[in-house]
């Protein structure tokens, strides 16, 4: 709800200084009356006491009245210091209205100010912040609504990053497909074997694109069914190398495997598994020389107190870059910009590899350096998650 459409009187700052104001004029009522009691009382005692003394020299005799020693004088004293605990009492009242408003005011105008910002970010101008002024919970609040209105507005820069990329990615393939067609149509393309096997490719290729997006969507949201089973993790990796044998040999490249002996089972989804493993075997095929080496091995870690499974790709590649490394798990991300699909591939791989092991509660790292080749590892716990 607008503040401006807030009832006044339901507003915090009123509610502060209406019950503030309250306990102190309670507080300073009381105070003032039994002060007033008392003075009138001792001071009575005194004068009878006074009267005693002047008029026995110090002897009592019965005890005299009110009325006998009360004077107009002394009447007028009790009067003005009435007077005086009254006026002090509204003076404190006063100070304690005023206090109590200024202490509503400091809670309340940060969080209108927030809420302000709240309204604009829910009206869609995400990235909007608040000024925080205080270092206490109002400030925390503050704070914490910031960093969320600009995650907000990453994310959405982040999608339509990924709708324009999806559009740009699946309308090659679609472009290629209508202008052969269209070619053949009217006759200028011959329809022969060879060019419908490159517009087979191409619609092989816009599948496994559009397969690649379902699944990687379905991983990030984690709505992806896994099928786990306890796994021998050596075994999988010598049949992903077997499968990628003939790629290899195509550029004469060399697969060594080092498998750890005696390696628990670990508890994964065996498909998930080796499309992860393909992804990052493809990848080290394609940008390894060729006559190059790859090296897969793996190993039992033990990681702050936890066990790990840890499955190494290591290649002797082009490596990458340093300010490309961060981006390398990103959708979409291409090292090399002016690299097409036919020659790399979706962009998608290792986004795909990074989602697929995170939601076995796992992680994927990777080394790198330039014309020396990359190291990526697969981290998966070994302690049920
Ligand atoms: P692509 O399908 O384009 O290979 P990936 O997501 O699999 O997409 O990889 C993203 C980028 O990371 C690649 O374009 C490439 O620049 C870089 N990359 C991935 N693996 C390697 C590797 N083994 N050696 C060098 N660069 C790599």
């Amino acid at each position: 709800m607008p503040v401006t459409a807030m009832n006044r009187f339901n507003s915090i700052t009123y509610r502060i200084t209406g019950l503030m104001f309250l306990s102190i004029s309670v507080t300073v009522f009381l105070l003032i009356y039994l002060a007033d009691a008392q003075m009138v009382e001792l001071f009575q005692q005194y004068l009878v006491v006074q009267h005693m003394e002047m008029t026995q020299g110090g002897q009592a005799s019965g005890s005299p009245t009110m009325t006998l020693v009360m004077g107009s004088l002394e009447k007028n004293f009790l009067e003005s210091v009435h007077a005086s605990l009254r006026w002090v009492g509204v003076g404190i009242m006063a100070l304690g209205l005023a206090a109590s408003y200024a202490l509503a005011r400091s809670i309340t105008i940060p969080i209108r100010k927030l809420g302000q910002v709240a309204e604009q970010v829910a009206q869609g101008e995400l990235g909007k912040t608040a000024p925080v002024e205080t270092n206490d919970e109002v400030g925390h609040l503050a704070d914490i609504f910031n960093r969320m209105s600009q995650s907000l507005a990453a994310n959405a820069t982040l999608r339509r990053q990924l709708l324009a990329n999806i559009a740009h990615e699946l309308r090659t393939p679609l472009a290629v497909i209508q202008g052969n067609l269209e070619g053949m149509v009217d006759g200028v393309i011959a329809p022969d074997k060879a060019q419908l096997r490159s517009l087979h490719d191409e619609a092989v290729r816009l599948n496994r694109l559009i397969k690649d997006l379902r699944d990687l969507s379905l991983a990030e949201v984690r709505q992806l069914v896994l099928e786990k089973r306890p796994t021998d993790m050596n075994q999988l990796v010598a049949r992903t190398v077997l499968m990628l044998k003939p790629l290899a040999d195509a550029k004469q490249i060399r697969i060594e495997c080092a498998l750890a002996d005696c390696l628990p089972d670990v508890v994964v989804d065996p498909d998930r598994m080796n499309q992860v493993l393909y992804n990052i075997l493809v990848n080290a095929i394609r940008y390894s020389p060729a006559q190059g080496a790859i090296r897969v091995y793996t190993a039992r870690v033990m990681e702050q107190t936890d066990p790990w499974l840890k499955v190494s790709i290591a290649d002797e590649g082009e490596g990458i870059a340093p300010e490309d490394l961060p981006y390398v798990f990103d959708h979409f991300y291409r090292g090399d910009k002016s690299r097409d699909r036919k020659s790399g591939g979706s962009g998608l791989g290792l986004a795909i590899v990074k989602q697929l092991v995170e939601i076995h509660g796992g992680r994927v790292t990777v080394e790198s350096r330039v014309n020396e080749g990359s190291v990526f590892h697969i981290w998966l716990p070994l302690k049920a998650v």
